[in-house]
């Protein structure tokens, strides 16, 4: 019998203490503020930011929202960054991802005060989590350990395979699992075996963005999957990377999408927003 992992209930536990926090700082008259930069007008960007903007409402966090046409240039979003970084009222800033192809993305991100990169996208805050000392998470790798954490998953000496490498999801959650003591298997696009490999998991973390990539006969019998994958499909609608109705039956707890790994990745955000406000205030 499986369970499913809700993001909605887990990402409402943690605004709740994100909110909580947001009070106890605003009585000592410091006001956490997040600015979000979006670039173009991509329409999942946008929805993105929304939801950012409604969960920073939900925690009583001050939201900037910069919406810049898609043609503007390298110079002027330096330009408004390394304002933002200036901006002793600003603690958080990020940028949506991703760039219209003539900005040059690790420019700007490396732009970002360690400080002030709610992200963890700044090659500082990227070397902190290596060495497993660190302020800020990325926000989905982050999300789902809290996940794991709230239902009392223990990775201690588990066989844990993440699905995908990017710089984002695969790579630091490899990091994070590690630090929790479990033995972690990284798959991309070049692992010859994979499917063995996956079979062989007792935690399955899938963000590759490919729908219904993890199959039941990938599965096996007790493992816990972690479904990263948005996919949207040709009727609209939100799929994750895994074949949810199959592989559900043989996990012991599997998350949705939508409903899943995506609000967690927002509770986060508010989350190193705080974290973000409490350095800069001391
Ligand atoms: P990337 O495209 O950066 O990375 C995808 C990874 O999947 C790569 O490492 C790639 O391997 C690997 N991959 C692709 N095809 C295969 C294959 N056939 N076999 C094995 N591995 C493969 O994506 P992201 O990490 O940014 O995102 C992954 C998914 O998660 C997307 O659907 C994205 O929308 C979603 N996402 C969801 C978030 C959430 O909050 N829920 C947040 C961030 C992302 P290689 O490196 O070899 O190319």
């Amino acid at each position: 019998m499986y369970k499913i992992i809700s993001g909605k209930e887990v990402s409402e536990a943690v605004k709740l203490r994100v909110a909580d926090e947001v009070k106890q700082l605003k009585a000592n008259s410091i006001e956490p503020c997040l600015a979000v930069i979006l670039v173009g007008d991509d329409p999942a960007s946008r929805v993105y930011v929304n939801n950012k903007k409604k969960a920073c409402e939900f925690c009583g966090i001050r939201s900037l929202e910069y919406v810049l046409p898609a043609e503007t240039t390298q110079d002027e979003l330096v330009a408004l960054v390394e304002k933002l970084n200036e901006d002793k009222t600003v603690n958080g800033i990020l940028c949506q991802l991703p760039l219209p192809k003539h900005l040059d993305e690790k420019t700007i991100l490396n732009l970002i005060r360690p400080e002030k990169d709610v992200d963890a996208f700044h090659p500082e805050n990227v070397g902190h989590i290596m060495i497993g000392d660190f302020n800020f998470l990325p926000c989905t790798p982050a999300g789902i350990m809290e996940m794991l954490r709230y239902e009392k998953i223990d990775l201690d000496g588990k066989n844990c395979v993440v699905i995908g490498r990017s710089n984002i999801v695969g790579k630091p959650m490899a990091m994070l699992m590690l630090k929790e003591n479990a033995t972690v298997t990284i798959c991309h696009s070049r692992t010859k075996n994979l499917k063995e490999i996956v079979a062989g998991a007792d935690v399955i973390v899938a963000a590759v963005g490919r729908p219904n990539f993890v199959t039941a006969d990938m599965v096996k019998e007790g493992a816990v999957i972690i479904d990263v994958g948005i996919n949207r499909m040709d009727d609209g609608k939100l799929c994750g990377d895994v074949d949810f109705d199959a592989c559900k039956e043989k996990a012991s707890y599997i998350t949705p999408v939508p409903g899943g790994v995506g609000p967690m990745t927002i509770a986060t955000l508010m989350q190193n927003t705080i974290t973000a406000t409490k350095i800069q205030a001391k």
